[in-house]
């Protein structure tokens, strides 16, 4: 077995949708750390998925600030961080989630992240003015065990009820949202926040398995841990002319402690195809 690289220390992480679920058996097992929670800084205030506040910085920027607090609050060296995003995919017509659990060690100045990149989402929303529409909206996207959001009208109704999480309450909010739409329609979604969303939680539990995977690659020189590529360089020859293409030629992985570097050439294959080629294929 591996030394466990944590062992006895307290990690600490900030959350109020019950993500140490997935995050604590695994990370105390595979480190030895004992993960300590706290649920009393208010979370939504970094942003919503829901739009009532809009997250300032950037998913790993947020991360780092949640990461923060944690270390601020519970008076640690160390703490972890989750951050999710959910956008239409750049070229094809469906969601994609992106997870990030992102860990800082102060005491050995490292950060590391794993990440879950991928199409399994019920990310999703509905506007409709019947009730039977809402159902198997419902119906479609895991309800009750996915939590909805209603509004009135639109996305941007100030009026909104979250943890909708029974039939009885998704008929009383949704009536009531009728007796208020100005437009005459009900905007419901899909809940991302962990607790209320167990598809979520997997994409979490599948994030924070690539970072034990990532801190348990340790350097080969004086063996600190965390060892992975933190640079990807292109320039893969192009298969017909031989120019170096947008395609990575090399990984660079540099240890955080001793900077021992290592490099991989070819990663991807030794030549690109003609369509990556800048020359080939302006
Ligand atoms: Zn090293
Ligand atoms: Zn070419």
């Amino acid at each position: 077995m591996e030394k466990q690289i944590f062992k006895n220390r307290e990690i600490a992480l900030l959350t109020k949708h019950k993500k140490e679920i997935v995050i604590k058996p695994i990370l105390e097992k595979e480190t030895g750390c004992r993960l300590i929670v706290e649920t009393r800084f208010d979370t939504d205030k970094l942003g919503t998925f829901s739009r009532e506040i809009l997250r300032p910085k950037s998913q790993l920027d947020t991360a780092r600030m949640k990461i923060r607090t944690a270390m601020k609050l519970l008076k640690t060296d160390i703490a972890i961080a989750s951050e999710g995003s959910f956008s239409p995919h750049p070229f094809v017509p469906i969601a994609w989630n992106i997870e990030i659990v992102l860990l800082y060690d102060k005491k050995e100045n490292m950060e590391i992240y794993g990440v879950y990149e991928g199409a399994e989402t019920n990310f999703s929303h509905l506007k409709t003015n019947s009730f039977e529409e809402a159902v198997s909206f419902a119906k479609k996207i895991g309800f009750p065990e996915h939590y909805l959001i209603l509004r009135p009208d639109n996305e941007y109704s100030k009026i909104i009820f979250k943890d909708v999480d029974q039939s009885d309450k998704l008929k009383e909010v949704f009536d009531f949202c009728m007796s208020k739409a100005r437009e005459g329609t009900v905007f419901l979604e899909t809940d991302m926040r962990a607790h209320a969303n167990p598809t979520r939680m997997k994409n979490i539990e599948k994030a924070t398995q690539d970072l034990i995977s990532k801190l348990l690659s340790f350097c080969p020189d004086c063996g600190a841990p965390g060892f992975v590529v933190n640079e990807k360089i292109k320039g893969l020859p192009c298969e017909l002319c031989g120019l170096p293409s947008e395609m990575i030629l090399k990984y660079l992985r540099m240890c955080h402690k001793c900077k021992y570097t290592q490099e991989q050439l070819y990663p991807d294959g030794k030549v690109s195809p003609a369509q990556y080629c800048n020359y080939c294929n302006p």
